[in-house]
């Protein structure tokens, strides 16, 4: 059918009413009481523009009043929404990595309400220094001397190239020139921290001599990098972190670790796989360590670097810090989070991503076949419904081979295609988000907490 065969002979486009008239009828006299007469009138005048540029028969006046009212719904309604993730990955990057202790949330809240004491000591009434009030408790934690706290991890590596090694040479085993994400490639972050990259070893065998030769060239700092999202198997060697913290204090040289993820607490308490704390970290011998706070903290993004006083104080000098500074929000959350780890026993309780790392695979299958006649009711027509068992994955590189057990709803449509039915998923208030696997929608009940929330969205399922 050719485009001209719909136009009846005169215009219709003639017929449009005028945005006074429009602003006149339900519900947009009501809508500009309370959004503004400017943005409703913005809305009328779009939905008269698309039409203009659409062409083609003209709606009546009152249904061109509640196309500009949905227009302008979508306008108000936040880009940032709550969704619920059922992917299996518990720090899933895109979707905002770790959900915040309660604790957290009210010193956030409670903090974001007024005004606080973030730069400014009570005491003397004299201007104060906001890594002081995180300092006391990651000491505490970590046995560091000093902390400082910037916007993520990769603004911490920065700061710390910048502060120790700008124009000069530093030096990373081959093995451990990483990327993150993409956007984060260690020789690209060396580059624009001023230093030059001094590669050490082999990809698969780095050796003491390798640094000792590094040294000898001109190196004015020696980096570890932990290799968070990937590993090296096989005919492998590294230097342990003790005999490069040895090599750099023999040459007067500070040695530095990106740990990553950075635990604040060893993870084999909940049957999780080893990975050296912070605080083993810095007894190895490391003068700084950085970390990330939104990872396996289970915090805020934040980036968290801890070690010797003198260096620390070289960092808060750097004028860069200015522009990674945290604000009063992620100092709240972190001054709220930092004291649940004094008591380890009760952190899985008190930490969401850490219930969600710990949560035996048994729990998440009794969980599943507790809800599965809901699920199997809600899903009827579209998809036939079973509980299997599935791998979850920590997520954001932090140990990347380990695979935890846990349980799922696999979803396989009866109707339409696997991707029809992963969008009616995600197009629900909020979205539910799963993976696909072998043919099936997988929704991994791990990090589920609100099976309420859960059961209510997927009721928005209509039938297909
Ligand atoms: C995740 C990670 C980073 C980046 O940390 P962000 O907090 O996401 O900025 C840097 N280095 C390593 C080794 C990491 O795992």
């Amino acid at each position: 059918m050719s485009a001209t065969a719909n136009v009846p002979p005169k215009s219709p486009l003639a017929a449009l009413p005028s945005v006074e008239r429009l602003l006149r009828l339900e519900p947009l006299p009501e809508l500009a009481e309370r959004h503004g007469h400017a943005l409703v009138l913005e809305a009328a005048r779009a939905e008269l523009q698309a039409l203009r540029e659409a062409g083609g028969e003209v709606p009546a006046p009152e249904a061109l009043a509640h196309g500009a009212a949905a227009r302008l719904a979508g306008w108000l309604r936040p880009s940032l929404r709550r969704v619920i993730n059922l992917t299996g990955t518990v720090l899933h990057t895109n979707l905002g990595r770790a959900p915040l202790p309660e604790a957290a949330i009210e010193a956030m809240a409670a903090a974001a309400r007024g005004n606080v004491n973030l730069e400014y000591d009570v005491a003397s009434g004299r201007r104060g220094d906001r890594d002081s009030h995180l300092d006391a408790w990651l000491c505490r934690l970590t046995g560091a001397e000093a902390a400082i706290v910037v916007n993520n991890n990769a603004a911490a590596v920065l700061l710390i190239l910048n502060t120790l090694a700008n124009r000069r040479k530093v030096a990373v085993s081959r093995g451990e020139l990483i990327e993150i994400g993409g956007a984060f490639r260690m020789p690209d972050v060396m580059a624009r921290a001023g230093c030059r990259l001094l590669e050490v070893g082999t990809t698969n065998r780095t050796h003491l001599k390798d640094f000792e030769q590094a040294t000898a060239d001109g190196a004015a700092l020696l980096m570890k990098v932990h290799t968070s999202n990937y590993v090296v198997q096989g005919f492998t060697a590294t230097v342990p972190e003790s005999e490069l913290a040895a090599l750099a204090h023999r040459h007067g040289l500070p040695f530095v670790i990106d740990l990553g993820s950075g635990t604040l607490v060893d993870l084999r308490r909940w049957g999780l796989p080893y990975e050296p704390t912070v605080a083993e970290t810095l007894a190895g011998g490391a003068d700084l360590v950085s970390f990330s706070g939104d990872k396996l903290l289970g915090g805020p993004q934040a980036g968290i670097v801890v070690g010797r006083r003198e260096l620390v104080a070289r960092l808060k000098r750097n004028p860069l810090k200015r522009a990674m500074r945290v604000d009063k929000l992620t100092i709240a959350a972190l001054g709220a989070i930092l004291p649940l780890y004094a008591d380890p026993g009760r952190l899985a309780e008190a930490v969401p991503t850490l219930r969600h790392l710990a949560r035996p695979q048994a729990e998440i299958r009794a969980l599943a076949e507790r809800l599965a006649p809901e699920v199997v009711q809600r899903l009827a027509g579209r998809a036939a419904v079973t509980v299997v068992p599935c791998v979850s994955e920590i997520g954001s590189g932090a140990l990347p081979t380990e695979a935890l057990a846990s349980a799922a709803f696999a979803l396989r449509p009866t109707g339409g295609s696997l991707n029809a039915l992963g969008r009616a998923l995600r197009g629900l208030e909020p979205p539910v988000l799963g993976r696909q696997h072998a043919g099936a929608l997988l929704l991994d009940l791990r990090c589920l907490d609100d099976e309420t929330q859960f059961l209510t969205a997927l009721g928005g399922l209509r039938r297909p």
